[in-house]
């Protein structure tokens, strides 16, 4: 999902407030780039007879121009999606794996 102008300009508000000095943890450079597209997270739940349930947390990915080491913030945290934009947007998918099929 490509970043619109409102969760460009909450990103800026974000990391001028809460991480005004942010560096690349690995290689210490400040060279860093916002990703211009969320990503999403699949998050996998092994349960029982429901099979496998995925559900997506969505991120924002930050990466360093210097050695790409890339660092994820989450959208919800930051505020750049609310809650009910994901609920109705956002999949949960749930199906049986393979090796319960014939029981
Ligand atoms: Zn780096």
């Amino acid at each position: 999902m490509e970043l619109n102008e409102d969760q460009k300009k909450k990103i800026d508000v974000y990391f001028a407030e809460k991480l005004p000095v942010l560096a690349c943890p690995l290689c210490h450079e400040s060279d860093l780039r916002v990703n211009n597209r969320l990503l999403e997270i699949p998050e996998f739940t092994l349960g029982g007879s429901q099979g496998i349930a995925i559900t997506w947390m969505p991120v924002l990915a930050v990466i360093c121009a210097n050695c790409s080491y890339t660092m994820f913030f989450s959208a919800l945290g930051m505020g750049i999606l609310e809650t009910e934009e994901i609920t109705s947007r956002v999949s949960r998918v749930r199906f049986r794996p393979k090796e319960t099929e014939d029981e």
